[in-house]
């Protein structure tokens, strides 16, 4: 394959094929391969009507041994299944779900990037309730499929800070609501406040827990962390999605011999913070230069606003690294497909 890998954007692209298979009956049927990139349901499935859906995001790596790996992708098949829970989605048995992403990797083997490039393959596996209802309620069909794309590196003009909006007139998740849970319906709660982050020139909206507007939640998709004193600091909340980038940025802290954090983070800490960085899998890390809270008129700043901070830098290069394979593996995160 002979892409412009550094160029190819975070967005949808074919590639040869993606698997699926549907859960009938109480059971889910054999994994099937399919060419085709549509999918046919019927009018009135309820991921149509009731957002009756769950998605998850990793990545495929190609090492300079020219091997394949997968990171973490048994936290991705956990929380899967647990937002399956919450929404009340037929659970895929974790060896169902690492099955089908080793399955549709390997079919697509020619689209993972080379080597140096920065470049990614994006693994993307769905849940969606197929079967139809018009009343309220659970579906009685799902269906399961992955499909990946090759994504370009996420920061073209290099690893550099982003500015962020404080969000103060709408919420992405209720206290007790799905925040939780990764649901196509808190994306859709999140695209207008990230659409008007967007237009005042902003990378994204920062969210505050919706109950007290005291404390920091998540930036737009990502988690939030910020160093201080040695301490790796991330809120603590019900309505923020369990990053599994954070979590092993926490682990990657400790290793260093930091403090870790895991606590309500008032707004207003910003002010004490070196460094700060929103995290997820298609950035790994976006560092934060600057934060505007329109409300108060506050700006915080953290470090020189041009360049990383020297602990995010640490943390983003040494996770990388395990996730290509140039930096051993010693937290058995990753699976090497071949
Ligand atoms: C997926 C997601 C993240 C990042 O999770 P990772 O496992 O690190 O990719 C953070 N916040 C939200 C709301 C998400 O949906």
């Amino acid at each position: 394959m002979d892409l412009d890998w550094k160029n190819l954007g975070f967005a949808v692209r074919k590639t040869d094929y993606h698997v699926r298979c549907v859960y009938r009956d109480g059971k889910w049927s054999d994994l099937e391969v399919s060419p085709d990139d549509h999918l046919s349901i019927h009018i009135g499935a309820t991921c149509l009507h009731y957002g009756q859906e769950s998605f998850e995001g990793l990545k495929a790596y190609r090492g300079a041994d020219d091997r394949i790996r997968l990171f973490r992708p048994w936290d991705n098949a956990r929380r899967m299944i647990n937002s399956a829970r919450g929404i009340l989605l037929a659970e895929v048995p974790e060896e169902l779900f690492l099955e089908a992403v080793e399955k549709v990797v390997l079919l697509n083997r020619n689209y993972i990037p080379p080597y140096g490039t920065g470049a990614t393959l994006y693994v993307r596996p769905l849940l969606i309730g197929t079967g139809p209802e018009v009343g309220v309620r659970p579906a009685k069909e799902y269906t399961f499929l992955v499909f990946v794309m090759p994504v370009g590196p996420y920061f073209k003009e290099g690893f550099k800070p982003v500015s962020m909006v404080i969000c103060r007139k709408h919420d992405r998740a209720a206290p007790l609501g799905t925040g939780h849970l990764k649901v196509g319906g808190n994306y859709a709660a999140s695209m207008s406040s990230v659409a008007a982050a967007h237009e005042k020139g902003f990378a994204t909206a920062m969210y505050l827990d919706a109950r007290e507007k005291k404390y920091i939640d998540e930036c737009g998709p990502a988690n939030f962390f910020a160093i201080k004193d040695n301490t790796y600091i991330t809120p603590d909340s019900h309505s923020i999605l369990p990053s599994i980038t954070n979590n092993s940025l926490q682990v990657l802290a400790e290793s260093f011999g930091m403090k870790v954090e895991k606590r309500p983070v008032p707004v207003e800490e910003l002010a004490q913070f070196d460094e700060a960085g929103a995290c997820g899998t298609a950035a790994v890390i976006s560092p934060i230069g600057k934060v505007v809270d329109e409300e108060t008129d506050r700006v915080y700043t953290f470090g020189d606003g041009v360049n990383p901070g020297p602990v995010t830098t640490r943390l983003y290069e040494t996770l990388t690294g395990i996730q290509n394979g140039d930096l051993e593996d010693t937290f058995g995160w990753v699976k090497i497909l071949q």
